[in-house]
């Protein structure tokens, strides 16, 4: 796995922890998600009622399980964390809803994957707080309803168009996080970097924040791998010179590119004479999958302003053809 892979590798999940911030105040960046939550879990707090379902998407690594357990810990309730793929069968996800107390969250990561038979008991769960379990077999079979405490449901996915439209309709707030830009990275950095007890310049973190493709996941990643190389190479200070080597090293590209991610454009602009092409037809030419595209490769391209999506396909710019070195023919400008 690269460094710049924006899954979670190795014991990271336990590292996260550590760093995840408890309050809204906290949470760097995504404003606007923030000035929304803020009145939602204030009002609802103020009312004494339970808060609305919450819908959280946008690429991986940006902040969502972090966000989820901040709304939480405002309401001043338990958080239940689980995934869409963990929860196999109906009755496993009937057992996990009986067990909630009135008024808390529960988080389910990856909700997109829930199979049907399973969605279809959050139905009646997240509208009227109850389950409805059949009992019996063949005529005798019947259908009894079940109250539920009250609760939160906060789903987490890549893309809220990969949601069934039943379950969509049935959150009260959708939020999309944002890829978050050098200056917040670099905050979170800093802030990172006071946990873990060790000091960095702010060159070296402006640095390390233009090679973490607008996701806090990777610049933790990132700062953690240079906290070692400072240790040994540099009595563990983090300065300019001891990031840029480090970086070498770690064969991070200056701007956080990936292998595949030169692929994609150098494909576009090779096969394609630099697009418009087809998400379908550019997926298939490097061989990815079209998901992993929408969801990992391109918003951060969509960022940098190395692509653009038109009603014709993808594009690549001129500032993509600048970063790569590429001499662009004049009768395909863009
Ligand atoms: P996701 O659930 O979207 O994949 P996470 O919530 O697991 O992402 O976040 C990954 C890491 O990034 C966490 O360790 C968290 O500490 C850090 N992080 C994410 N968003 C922020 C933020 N807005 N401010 C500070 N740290 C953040």
């Amino acid at each position: 796995k690269r460094i710049i892979t924006t899954d979670l590798i190795e014991q990271e999940g336990e590292i996260e922890k550590t760093l995840r911030p408890k309050f809204l105040s906290e949470y760097i960046g995504q404003e606007s998600v923030k000035e929304r939550m803020n009145i939602f879990i204030q009002a609802a707090k103020q009312r004494n009622e339970t808060l609305d379902h919450v819908l959280l998407y946008g690429p991986p690594g940006l902040g969502k399980t972090t966000l989820a357990g901040i709304i939480a810990n405002e309401l001043k309730v338990d958080i239940r964390i689980t995934s869409g793929p963990a929860i196999e069968k109906p009755g496993d996800l009937a057992a996990i809803l009986t067990n909630l107390n009135e008024g808390d969250v529960l988080f389910i990561d990856e909700i997109h994957r829930l199979n049907r038979s399973v969605e279809e008991i959050l139905y009646p769960a997240m509208e009227d707080y109850a389950l409805d379990i059949i009992v019996g077999k063949g005529p005798g079979a019947r259908s009894i309803r079940l109250d539920l405490p009250k609760f939160t449901l906060i789903g987490a996915t890549t893309r809220a168009g990969l949601l069934t439209s039943p379950l969509r309709d049935r959150f009260g707030v959708i939020c999309r996080l944002q890829i978050y830009t050098n200056e917040e990275l670099r905050e979170i950095i800093t802030r990172s970097a006071e946990i873990f007890n060790t000091e960095v310049d702010i060159k070296a973190a402006m640095e390390l924040s233009k090679r973490s493709r607008g996701t806090p996941r990777i610049a933790n990643r990132l700062l953690r791998r240079i906290r070692d190389y400072a240790q040994i190479k540099n009595n563990g200070n983090i300065d300019f010179d001891t990031t840029i080597n480090a970086l070498k090293l770690l064969e991070v590209d200056p701007i956080g590119l990936d292998e595949v991610d030169r692929k994609m454009l150098l494909s576009i602009i090779y096969k394609f004479d630099g697009g418009p092409v087809g998400l379908d037809t550019l997926a298939a030419s490097i061989d990815e999958e079209k998901n992993t595209i929408e969801d990992v490769y391109e918003p951060y391209l969509l960022q940098l302003g190395f692509i653009q999506r038109t009603p014709r396909g993808r594009v690549v710019t001129k500032k993509a053809y600048g970063h790569l070195n590429i001499e662009q023919e004049e009768e395909n400008l863009k």
